[in-house]
């Protein structure tokens, strides 16, 4: 579980952060770091992008390691548009020295492994106070892998592991808990970051799905997320949606229903039901 003695785990990339996008919080403290564990380059502005700029917005550090690169040929050019992303974006990039091959012929045993570990290596090594990653839902073989290797990683921790709030993509959460409401600059911010990812935005435009998926979540989160009946957010266009989990004496508890405040990010999960038992 642990990267091999001497080598360093992750690759960073200090100058893909643009000075003028590194933001303290109010106070001139950091607020925290938020870890991002991306399948692939873009999911980190396609899962919660705008859940994740919020943060960096409130002083939060932002940082982003993608799990994998993609197929060997195209791993340079997808670490470059990635870099270029990352900056735009104002996420911290680091980029695993093996990063792991999750494509549908690999041997799916040793990319678990290899992920549990890679997962446990970053957060040990960034020592977030949030992890962010796919979650349980997500229909695409990749991400469901990296779900796993989250939890794993994050259930071996101790004694204060941190919290972790999960998307989906290619299928629905079974369990929002937390809603990000957005407005078209945020929107225009995301769009323009993902952008940088040229080769996959011109295989598919994800933009249209970043855009749609989250002009339908501003009308599905509210009844998600309180119940069926309750009323939308008035002038909420835009909306993202993740499920929140607290690892609390070893037992995985549901986090509160409720709209994301940037500014206290984290709150007890009381007597959130329990998940994954
Ligand atoms: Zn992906």
């Amino acid at each position: 579980m642990t990267p091999e003695r001497g080598r360093p785990l992750l690759r960073s990339y200090p100058s893909a952060m643009e000075p003028d996008r590194v933001r303290t919080h109010p106070n001139g403290a950091a607020a925290g770091i938020v870890l991002h564990l991306a399948p692939h380059p873009d999911d980190e502005l396609i899962g919660a992008p705008a859940t994740l700029m919020a943060l960096r917005d409130a002083g939060w550090t932002v940082v982003n390691v993608p799990c994998s690169l993609g197929r060997p040929k195209a791993r340079a050019r997808r670490e470059a548009e990635l870099h270029e992303a990352c900056g735009l974006a104002g996420f911290e990039l680091r980029v695993p020295e093996r990063p792991v091959s999750i494509s549908p012929d690999c041997d799916p045993e040793v990319a678990q492994a290899e992920l549990t570990e890679l997962a446990a290596g970053a957060i040990a090594d960034v020592k977030p106070r949030i992890v962010v990653s796919p979650g349980p839902g997500d229909r695409h073989h990749g991400h469901h892998m990296v779900y796993l290797a989250t939890r794993d990683a994050i259930r071996d921790l101790a004694p204060e592991p941190p919290r972790w709030w999960m998307w989906a993509l290619w299928g629905s959460l079974p369990q929002p808990t937390l809603g990000t409401v957005f407005d078209d600059s945020r929107l225009t911010e995301i769009l323009v970051a993902l952008a940088a990812h040229r080769g996959e935005v011109g295989r598919n435009d994800y933009r249209k799905l970043v855009r749609a998926r989250a002009e339908v979540n501003a009308l599905l989160a509210p009844e998600l997320l309180f119940g069926f009946g309750a009323a939308g957010v008035q002038g909420a266009r835009y909306a993202e949606l993740l499920t929140e989990a607290a690892l609390v004496d070893r037992r995985w508890l549901l986090g509160r229903s409720r709209w994301l405040d940037p500014r206290e990010p984290l709150c007890d999960p009381g007597d959130g039901q329990a998940l994954f038992e």
